[in-house]
């Protein structure tokens, strides 16, 4: 089951945790320096990854929803 997920780019400060977490899901915008989501992703695959991503984003702004 894949998640979706939200970023709440108010409250990210682009510290990148996410990135580290999960690369194949979430970038950095070069401009704005936000979280972005990688084309196509999440994924099924994706799923451990991106728990981990929101659990190391330290401001919370990862928010994940079943679909
Ligand atoms: S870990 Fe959180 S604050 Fe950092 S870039 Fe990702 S979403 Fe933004």
């Amino acid at each position: 089951m894949a998640y979706s997920v939200e970023i709440d780019d108010k409250t990210c400060n682009g510290y990148g945790n996410c990135v580290v977490a999960a690369p194949d899901v979430f970038d950095l915008d070069p401009e704005t320096n936000i979280a972005v989501l990688q084309p196509g992703h999440p994924t099924d695959e994706d799923d451990e990854a991106v728990e981990e991503a929101e659990a190391d984003c330290p401001v919370r702004a990862i928010i994940l929803h079943h679909r």
